[in-house]
């Protein structure tokens, strides 16, 4: 038996000045949950791929996150609203939730490191949060003095409960990393007037865009208070009535138990579809479960770019219809954290691999790529074939993007693995991340797997067990989709492990010391659209292991738009001087000399192109635009 926290219906409340198991998404008493997160505090990264980018990520992001916050008026509304500052509302009306991403990135780094001068800036802003709140419990800085009357009366547009839910997430947090209530005080009382506002059973309510839904059911699995649930749940049920007049594009146009395809705002829409995870996995509800089913293959199977980004129009942030991907979709970095949101709980429910290969694929293809090599910049939307104007900025007016990666890096730690208990104990890896991973058993043994992981560069793995008497438990490595025939040894002798549902299940008695070795083989693969992608047809894009490559015109003498494969190159890894610690592809292809050539001519299968060979430097995708800018292409034409 793996130890599980308090069962269904028991009220959990933070303990009185202690600390509570610091989950990010925390489904340990859930009780349709198959998988039960490790904590983020009993995971340790010692990742050469990954240490340096967390901490990059805690260090610098986090820091600009901060001035910006500062820079742009958003901290300032909140010591307006606090009557300690004056002078205009800056910014736009959903600038609140900056900061409360600020905060609950700040709490999730504070989790793992303790660094003095953040803990006091987060102390101060907590501080702040709290004294701009009215005494009736409301606070949403742009209504909070100019617009008193204004409150509630544009559900479509203002996003006050999408912020509300940003200040629950951070509260959440907050509470499970400091053990303090002050900011989870604040979320309650200003959540208790929507509770009043909107109750459930009479008053449909529901936001333009979704985000509290999600957050009601974390603060639900943080204090064990059922109305949080009810309230999660009533608010997805009042979608489909006309509250937001009726709009697909913000998923009004029916009940969200008829909703079975992907459509609308690509962030609201997956933030909605995160939220129906959370309520499925407490209350089991079938009709929401078999309508994510259908939502997931559409997502997957028609609506998402080879990076895994999504969201493809540019016009209103939006998902298309099926094969509606251009070369140059909008696809939000907001979206594609949302991907991994939707994913995970879908992950955490089944057990089913494939939703950890979207997570793995998403994370380095469609949010790495989110950030500049600085930690500094961000992307908003993310092409996969560029001129060279698509450049990342330190910050946007709408800067929903940039505190969104702060807050999923600085808890990556918590993605990492899981456990189970049925039908047998079981220890997850998701992410093949190196470090250490602490569990306790039901008999009280503790177990830690310590890993070494030579990802995304190379398919080596390896996890020694170490615990403090035999233990008996199944250990379950990926087999992800993008790798076949992974090789396995226990103790260095070859071993076969059950393959299930995209997981490499060993089961065995283990002893203290044992090591596992995995080696995942990372040929380069050309890989292809559906025929009826059309602005992909006969294009390829290069993946090894899994990453997507791209070509910049800076690594080429020729323009990369005349660059060909014929898909029998070999390939070649290389570094390059400016892009240290990354491993880029290069091979001999082909180019079409198109000199002279019209912009249209009669076609000719015999003169149309004359190729000849070119060389062809492919680096991953997440690493483009940190150079001199140029054209940039992820799907290449065949020869
Ligand atoms: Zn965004």
């Amino acid at each position: 038996m793996i130890t599980r926290a308090t069962p269904d219906d028991v009220p959990v409340t933070p303990d009185a000045g202690g600390v509570r198991a610091r989950h990010v998404v925390d489904t340990s008493a859930s009780r349709f949950a198959r998988l039960s997160p490790v904590p983020l505090d009993a995971v340790t990264v010692s990742d050469t791929f990954w240490s340096p980018r967390l901490r990059r990520n805690n260090e610098l992001t986090l820091r600009a996150a901060y001035e910006q916050c500062l820079t742009t008026g958003a901290l300032h509304n909140f010591a307006r609203a606090a009557g300690t500052a004056s002078g205009p509302f800056q910014g736009r009306y959903y600038s609140d939730s900056d900061v409360y991403k600020w905060v609950e990135s700040a709490c999730w780094a504070l989790a793992i490191d303790d660094d003095p001068d953040l803990r006091r800036r987060l102390d101060e802003v907590v501080a702040l949060i709290a004294a701009a709140q009215a005494e009736d419990g409301y606070l949403n800085t742009y209504f909070s003095l100019d617009r008193v009357g204004e409150r509630w009366t544009d559900l479509i547009n203002k996003h006050e409960m999408y912020c509300l839910g940003h200040l629950v997430q951070a509260a959440v947090a907050h509470a499970r990393v400091t053990g303090c209530s002050t900011l989870l005080d604040v979320a309650v009382a200003a959540t208790e007037l929507v509770e009043r506002r909107y109750r459930p059973g009479e008053t449909y309510g529901a936001c333009g865009h979704p985000e509290l839904e999600l957050a009601l059911v974390e603060l639900y699995r943080l204090t064990g208070e059922r109305r949080w649930l009810e309230l999660a749940v009533w608010q997805l049920d009042s979608r489909g009535r006309g509250v937001l007049d009726g709009s697909e594009y913000l998923l009004d146009h029916e009940p969200v138990r008829e909703q079975r395809v992907v459509t609308g705002h690509a962030v609201r829409a997956l933030y909605l579809y995160a939220g129906m995870a959370d309520v499925v996995l407490e209350n089991g509800d079938e009709d929401l479960a078999d309508n994510l089913d259908a939502l997931w293959d559409d997502l997957t199977g028609h609506k998402t770019s080879i990076t895994g980004g999504v969201g493809a129009r540019w016009d209103g942030e939006a998902f298309g219809d099926a094969y509606e991907l251009s070369d140059r979709p909008y696809n939000e970095t907001c979206a594609a954290i949302a991907t991994i949101m939707l994913a995970w709980r879908m992950l955490l429910r089944t057990g089913d691999g494939r939703y950890r290969d979207v997570m793995e694929w998403t994370l380095f293809n469609a949010v790495l790529p989110g950030l500049s090599a600085s930690g500094t910049e961000f992307f908003y939307q993310n092409p996969i074939s560029d001129g060279g104007r698509h450049r990342r900025r330190p910050w946007f007016e709408c800067a929903c993007c940039p505190p969104n990666i702060t807050r999923l890096l600085a808890s990556l730690p918590g993605y990492i693995a899981s456990t189970s208990t049925k039908p047998r104990d079981s220890i997850w890896i998701h992410l093949l991340i190196g470090g250490a991973v602490s569990v306790g058993l039901g008999d009280g043994t503790a177990v830690t797997l310590t890993s070494t992981s030579g990802l995304p560069w190379s398919g080596s793995y390896e996890v020694e067990i170490m615990c403090e008497t035999d233990a008996t438990f199944e250990l379950r490595l990926p087999q992800p989709g993008w790798s076949a025939g992974a090789a396995i040894t226990v103790n260095g002798s070859p071993t076969t492990a059950i393959s299930d549902a995209g997981y490499l299940v060993l089961e065995r008695t283990w002893t203290t010391g044992d090591r596992v070795r995995v080696t995942y083989p990372t040929p380069v693969r050309l890989v292809e659209a559906h025929p009826r992608l059309a602005t992909a047809h006969r294009r390829v894009a290069i993946v090894r292991g899994p990453l997507v490559h791209c070509v910049e015109q800076t690594d080429h003498t020729v323009n990369v738009l005349d660059l060909r494969l014929r898909g029998d190159e070999a390939w070649q890894t290389a570094t390059l001087p400016a892009l240290s610690g990354v491993s880029v592809l290069t091979s001999t292809a082909a180019r079409c000399p198109v000199a002279d050539q019209g912009l249209y001519r009669t076609f000719d299968p015999v003169t149309s192109c004359r190729l000849e060979p070119a060389e062809l430097v492919a680096v991953p995708y997440f690493t483009w635009a940190n150079r001199e800018p140029g054209q940039m292409n992820v799907m290449l034409p065949l020869a």
